[in-house]
């Protein structure tokens, strides 16, 4: 999806002035039948850094600290919209799916041998970002004793939302994590906003996807519940996994497909990957 992105960016263009209306069309590229349309934003960032095979990975459930106050996060398309009762009446619903989705992505990381841990602040309301115990501040040690902070969110329904995708941290070289997630889920501009709180701190941040249509249904559905967190949780651990180097690390550096003119010509699928 990525490789065609300007020839899908300019196909979705022309084909959203003809099929505006045409809701049962089918699926245009770029749109996951599971978490819905990826973001379209031109982004040019690559993560090469290499992370280590017991790298610790701390994944953080977005706006777990900020109920109540700025930054609540979306309350979703079926509560906003549809007056749907909200999931749990202390937060937001992002923050109801964030937590399902971390929790899932630990368990199953663990599964798969990750080095890979939880963080829940003491308390859903934190006035000052800098309190040693929100996301944020977790997250900023974390990341600076080396380890891989990973925030999930859901992203607004409507106009509002852009879409799956990975915004990178900032203050750090973006690493292999960083690159597999986002050909796995999309992947923002790294300035995305002028560059959030999180990824300024050395947080990348999983937008899973717009909080609304299938995606939304699939989680609030209590017979699609667990399929859709598991397929979600899936994504990401097996994103993970993919970006550790091999073992045993024996394939020397010259036989690898990334060196100028040494790619086996079945390697170049520049032209032929319109569902890569
Ligand atoms: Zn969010």
């Amino acid at each position: 999806m990525l490789r065609s992105l300007t020839l899908v960016g300019l196909t979705s263009a022309f084909t959203m002035l003809g099929l505006a209306t045409a809701a049962d069309a089918p699926l245009p590229p770029g749109v996951d039948p599971l978490t819905g349309p990826e973001v379209s934003l031109e982004a040019q960032w690559q993560g090469r850094a290499g992370v280590g095979p017991r790298i610790p990975i701390l994944v953080l459930a977005g706006h777990a600290d900020s109920q109540g106050i700025e930054g609540s996060g979306t309350a979703g398309a079926a509560v906003d919209l549809h007056r749907s009762e909200p999931m749990d009446g202390r937060m937001r619903d992002e923050l109801y799916w964030n937590l399902a989705v971390r929790d899932a992505v630990v368990a199953q990381g663990r599964q798969r041998g990750l080095n890979i841990r939880a963080y829940t602040p003491a308390s859903l309301t934190i006035h000052d970002e800098d309190d040693p115990r929100t996301n944020w501040s977790v997250g900023r040690r974390h990341s600076a004793a080396g380890g891989y902070a990973l925030e999930i969110h859901f992203d607004a329904y409507g106009p509002d939302g852009f879409g799956s995708g990975l915004i990178p941290a900032l203050n750090r070289p973006l690493n292999r994590f960083d690159e597999s997630l986002a050909i796995a889920f999309g992947r923002y501009p790294k300035r995305f906003r002028g560059g959030l709180g999180a990824p300024r701190r050395g947080i990348s941040i999983l937008e899973i996807g717009k909080l609304e249509g299938a995606l939304e249904t699939g989680l609030r559905s209590p017979e699609g519940r667990q399929a859709s967190l598991s397929t979600i949780a899936r994504r990401i651990t097996e994103a993970l996994v993919l970006a550790l180097p091999q073992s045993p690390p024996e394939a020397p550096l010259s036989s690898r497909p990334d060196g100028a003119g040494s790619a086996p010509r079945g390697m170049d699928r520049q032209t032929s990957s319109e569902d890569a």
